[in-house]
């Protein structure tokens, strides 16, 4: 199951149209550049082949002395599957050919072995898949970690203990389904670019706050990769917090003052209480003790600058704030938005800053998004491995 057209102009008028929902070839022409008739050359194969609809016509605006007949893509096309591998559950979700989520299921991982965990994801997306279903396209498997995605392999992954995995592989041969791995920040960021926070947007930043600190980058409308499969790694952007090592072994990172783990350490050692958890540091910020509100002002001012760092080198026109971390952002949010302002340059402070909770049910959608790029951008497609 591929698009008729692969040429750019074609993929460039369907994931138009996927970001932005219907719209008239007079529309997709303005947003693309493209002329009239590479819009028309465009859009007739896809037509065709059942990928997009004509709407009916909108009236009250003539083109060239006609109501303007609305193309959108047809949902039911084809579907995706998407899974989220965390620390100990997988989140699934079965989408649509827009990434809609059409159902959701996790489970529980017993073990963090490379092949309980293959046999587990092949489990949730035998579960995913309904017996007398739409055509998978493809699947993505999103975890954090070095994923390299033009290889299908994970070269580190901390959280499982995993080096050099190649999950691509593995779970195709487990699943019988097409996959594509990547970082799943990155895998939000292009679910946010395409169908969410960041569509129509020509650059934005997504920063996850939690157990560790990501971000990921969509610059003119790509999410960065970088040349090795690392980039937007601002957890360990050195923030000179000196007395505090990180995960990494350096001193000083952003995560090493506001990763979870770091502001539960903190909070244990202004408290005294060796047994203190994340929630009780929260509820200790929200009764206003002061040492562990100054905790959080620390985490917050080590991601101020953090985010203005990005801000400074890219210039994004959003920066959205996510991740399991937001749920407390209240306790961290004056010292952010204050040390970003300050700190950001000029035009840059200008970049809109948005709070977005995403559950782990967005990020396995995130897994989908890029399932669905691999069907529009099939140049960023994993190479056949040997
Ligand atoms: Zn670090």
């Amino acid at each position: 199951m591929e698009l008729p057209n692969q040429a750019p102009a074609a993929s460039l008028v369907f994931q138009t149209m996927l970001a932005h929902g219907p719209l008239s070839r007079a529309e997709i022409g303005r947003r693309t550049g493209l002329s009239s008739g590479a819009v028309t050359k465009a859009t007739s194969p896809l037509l065709d082949d059942g990928w997009i609809a004509e709407l009916g016509r909108r009236g009250g605006e003539p083109v060239a002395g006609r109501p303007a007949t609305l193309v959108a893509v047809r949902p039911e096309r084809a579907s995706f599957l998407g899974v989220k591998i965390t620390e100990d559950e997988l989140f699934g979700v079965l989408t649509d050919l827009t990434a809609r989520p059409l159902t959701t299921r996790r489970a529980a991982l017993d073990s963090r072995d490379v092949g309980s965990v293959v046999s587990a994801i092949a489990r949730l997306v035998k579960r995913l898949v309904p017996a007398q279903g739409p055509e998978i396209h493809s699947l993505g498997v999103t975890l954090s970690g070095d994923v390299d995605r033009c290889t299908g392999a994970v070269h580190h992954s901390p959280f499982l203990n995993w080096h050099g995995v190649e999950l691509a592989h593995l779970v195709e041969r487990a699943t019988g389904v097409r996959t594509v791995i990547e970082n799943d920040v990155r895998a939000l960021t292009a679910a946010e670019q395409w169908f969410g926070a960041g569509a129509g947007i020509s650059s934005f930043v997504l920063v996850t706050i939690g157990a560790g600190i990501g971000c990921g980058i969509s610059l003119d409308g790509r999410v960065v990769s970088g040349a090795h499969g690392v980039s937007g790694e601002i957890g360990h952007l050195p923030v000179g917090a000196v007395d505090r090592i990180c995960t990494c072994g350096n001193a000083g990172c952003v995560e090493a003052v506001a990763s979870t783990q770091a502001i539960v350490e903190q909070a244990r050692q202004v408290t005294g209480d060796t047994a203190l958890t994340m929630e009780d540091a929260v509820q200790f910020g929200h009764d206003g003790h002061e040492g562990v509100r100054a905790v959080f002002a620390r985490a917050g001012h080590a991601i101020g600058l953090a985010i203005a760092s990005v801000a400074n080198l890219v210039g994004p026109e959003r920066i959205i704030i996510s991740g399991e971390g937001v749920a407390s952002y209240d306790l961290f949010e004056e010292q952010t938005r204050q040390t970003f302002v300050r700190q950001a340059f000029g035009a840059a402070a200008d970049c809109e800053l948005i709070v977005r909770p995403l559950p782990f049910e967005e990020w396995a959608r995130g897994g989908a998004a890029v399932a669905a790029q691999t069907l529009v951008a099939p140049d960023r497609t994993r190479r056949a491995t040997t």
